[in-house]
């Protein structure tokens, strides 16, 4: 994606209020970011851990959402989970359920969509191999980086439609 400024970040929000759009906590060193590797910027407000946003392109307009991260999921060890984007999987607690109010009139109607993602946001790393799931390593894809790249990208557009009415 093409790197973005506070201010692009601070007005794409299309599912909060604009007091939380100009009060939440933006990712450090914006200017640092490997914005050609990224599909979206991702990130989990410091200050509260419940939160996380996504900002993304939808048809060339940059397009914000806020998430709630769910908390006390699954305690099993043991288990395995997948983000629906970057289709990782993760060991327990690698993964959360995230949920993002719809826009409009769905979301004034208490509509929301939920995903499990990768709790770290990082997807366009992992899709890149420029990161690796802690664990035991994930399961080996066939896949070619760049239809990795692709599928991520589709996942994500589908997302943003659900959440944009
Ligand atoms: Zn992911």
């Amino acid at each position: 994606m093409r790197p973005v400024t506070e201010h692009d970040i601070r007005t794409s929000f299309v599912n909060c209020s604009k007091g939380e759009a100009k009060r939440l906590s933006l990712p450090k060193d914006l200017a640092d970011h490997p914005w050609k590797d990224l599909d979206f910027l991702g990130w989990r407000d410091p200050g509260a851990p419940e939160r996380a946003y996504l900002i993304a392109e939808r048809d060339g307009v940059l397009v914000g959402i806020a998430l709630r991260v769910a908390s006390g999921g699954s305690r099993r060890f043991t288990s395995r989970s997948m983000c629906s984007l970057c289709l990782t999987t993760h060991t327990s607690g690698g993964v959360a359920l995230m949920t993002a109010r719809r826009t409009g009139e769905a979301g004034r109607q208490g509509n929301s969509v939920g995903h499990y993602l990768c709790i770290d946001l990082a997807c366009s790393l992992y899709t890149r191999g420029k990161k690796e799931a802690a664990g035991t390593g994930g399961i080996e894809e066939t896949l070619a980086p760049e239809e990795k790249v692709s599928r991520t990208r589709a996942n994500l557009q589908s997302f943003l439609d659900k959440v944009v009415a």
